[in-house]
Formats: C-alpha cells, structure tokens, sequence
C-alpha cells in the first residue's frame, strides 16, 4: 500500500482533475483513482464550445490532457483501477479497487455518470457493433452510412450535428414534439440538410444480423409503426450515476446521486466530500463539475486543516 494520502479522488474527470489541482497546489498528497481514462464524460465529447477560455471551443481529450497535466505538475499522482468498495467511517477511510487498496485521510467521490441505456430489445446484443453511446468515438465508422440519434437534450442534438461528418443521413428520433436542447444547438441542426427529426416518436427494437440493419419505431401520438433502416444507433437518453459500490454506504437520492451539502459538498461521512455529475444538480456541464471540484477542494483543505468542521 502506497501510504496514507491526504485526499484520494475517485475519479478523474473534470470535477476529479479540479479538485486535484487545487489540493495538490495546497501540498496536500493527492491520489486520483481512474478506471478508464481521464477526462470522463468530458473526453467522450469532439468538441466543447461552452468552456470559458477557448473562443474557439476545444476538443474534449485535448482538454481532459490538459487538466491532467496540470494536476499532475503540481505532484498529483493517478492510478487507474476501478474503486469497487469504500470504507469512509473514521479518521483513515480506506478504498479498496480491483488492483489495491488505497488510504486517504480524505475522499473525494468524484465518479460522474454514464450514459442511461434505452432499454429496448437488441440494445445489448449489438453494443459495439452499430449501438453506440459514444459518438466521438465510434462516429468515424459510419462513413457515408445512416444512423440515427436517439434523444432530444443537448447531447443527442449536438452529437447528431458532429456525425454529420461521416454519414450520409442522421435522423434524430426524439420521444416529444420539441427539442430540450439550447436553441444555438437545435438552430444548427435543422440547418443541417443531413439532419432529418422524427419528433414523438419512440425506439422500440433494434434489428441486425452481424450488426444493426434497422430500428422499430413508433409514433406515441398517432400509435403507428414503421421501421427505419439504418447501420448506427447512437443513444442520448439521459444519464445514471456511477455510485452504486456507495450504496448502504451513504445516503444517495432516489436516482441514485450521493446527497452533498450544496455549501461545500460534504457528504454524510466527516471528510469525505461529492463533487460534479454524480450529486444532485441542475446542471451537468464541464464548467459546472470544475466549479464543484474547486469547492470540495476547498472543503478538504478546510477538514485537513482543522480549521472548521464540515457541514452535515
Ligand atoms: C456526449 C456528451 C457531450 C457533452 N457535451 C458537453 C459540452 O459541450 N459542454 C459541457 O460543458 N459539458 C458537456 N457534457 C457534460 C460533461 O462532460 C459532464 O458534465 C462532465 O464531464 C462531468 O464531469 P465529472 O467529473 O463530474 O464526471 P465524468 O466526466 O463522468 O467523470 C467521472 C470519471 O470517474 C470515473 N469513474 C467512475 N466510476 C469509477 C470507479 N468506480 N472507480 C474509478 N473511476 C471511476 C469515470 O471513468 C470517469 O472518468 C457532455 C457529456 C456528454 C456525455
């Protein structure tokens, strides 16, 4: 075991990448324990134009490297494994992974969320070979194919817009008869002559062989079906979050996010602290997990210092 650390940040996303920043600049032992890559969310995105700083936007792993570098020069240090169980009571609380165990003095449960699954026949069955939620990542492999979007918030309008690059056709299958999204963003699709929507309309199955041929799709208003052709199916539905190795452990809500004081983000447990997508909040941005990071951070520093006590 490497030692008690003064704060282990499950996490490295950019509310896991932030907090870092700030505990590792305030000399405090830093540990981020990642079980993917970093960035989370935020390196899944092709481009982010919401993210103060770059007037031009910025790709998302262009700006998950550049978080990780600078949490990194000031002495954080990262660890991939997948956290699978936590022991938070006490003065040393102790995170077990699939690789070690690890001990902090101080948590930072930083864990983010995942893309919520539609829940139709042949979702599972074809992941990875023409169901996708990622379309930064798997958006290149439908070079002059159809595919269709399924969702209305800003993530499936905007990801519809970027696999309009390589498709020949997307086709946004959205469940009501008006976008969630921001206007700048459904103002660009609709502009897009690649961008068709069918608006009230539900995916029910999707069909394939080898890989996805097409999707059932019904019309919630006037109950008619029909089927769509397509080779991708890039789901956008929502999102749940990553916390449930923290059941029986502390209090969560009733979608599953760990409840945090919203005055510095201190759980239930003394020192230990929820930062970014997977706490209750209205809003999930890049800006608004790094402004959560910040503040746990602060929280740590506060809690290590013994300066006040946190709020529960
Ligand atoms: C397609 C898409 C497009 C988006 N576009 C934008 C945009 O344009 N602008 C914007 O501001 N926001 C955008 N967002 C939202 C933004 O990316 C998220 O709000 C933000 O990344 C949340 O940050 P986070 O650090 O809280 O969580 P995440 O980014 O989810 O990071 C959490 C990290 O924790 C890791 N993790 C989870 N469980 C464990 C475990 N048990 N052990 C170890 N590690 C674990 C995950 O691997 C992940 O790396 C987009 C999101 C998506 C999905």
């Amino acid at each position: 075991m490497p030692g008690v650390y003064d704060v282990v940040i499950i996490g490295g996303g950019p509310a896991g990448l932030t907090a870092a920043l700030y505990t590792a600049r305030a000399r405090f032992r830093t540990l981020i324990l990642e079980r993917l890559a970093p960035g989370g969310q935020m390196a899944t995105t092709e481009h982010i134009e919401n993210y103060p700083g770059f007037p031009l936007g910025m790709n998302g792993v262009d700006l998950s490297l550049r978080m990780l570098e600078q949490a990194e020069r000031f002495g954080t240090e990262v660890i991939y494994d997948e956290v699978e169980r936590v022991e938070l009571a006490g003065p040393i609380k102790v995170i077990r992974g699939q690789l070690g165990s690890y001990e902090g003095r101080t948590v930072i449960l930083a864990t983010g969320a995942s893309p919520r699954k539609l829940g139709v026949v042949g979702e599972d069955k074809f992941t990875g070979a023409g169901v996708s939620y990622c379309a930064t990542c798997d958006g290149a492999l439908y070079a002059d194919k159809r595919v269709v979007v399924v969702g209305g918030a800003d993530s499936a309008v905007e990801e519809a817009s970027f696999l309009t690059r390589f498709a020949s056709q997307v086709t946004i299958i959205h469940r009501r008869d008006q976008f969630r999204a921001a206007p700048i963003i459904v103002e660009r699709a609709l502009q897009n002559p690649k961008i068709q929507v069918m608006y009230d309309t539900v995916v029910e199955a999707i069909y394939g062989e080898r890989s996805v041929t097409s999707v059932a799709v019904r019309n919630v208003k006037t109950n008619t079906t029909e089927t769509v052709a397509t080779s991708g199916v890039f789901i956008y539905v929502g999102l749940i979050p990553n916390a449930g190795f923290l059941a029986g452990v502390l209090p969560l809500d009733r979608g599953g996010y760990v409840l945090a004081s919203e005055h510095d983000l201190s759980t239930q447990e003394e020192g230990v602290f929820a930062a970014g997508d997977v706490r209750p909040k209205s809003l999930r941005q890049v800006a608004t997990a790094v402004g959560d990071g910040a503040l746990a951070a602060a929280g740590v520093e506060r809690y290590l210092s013994g300066v006040i006590k946190t709020e529960r």
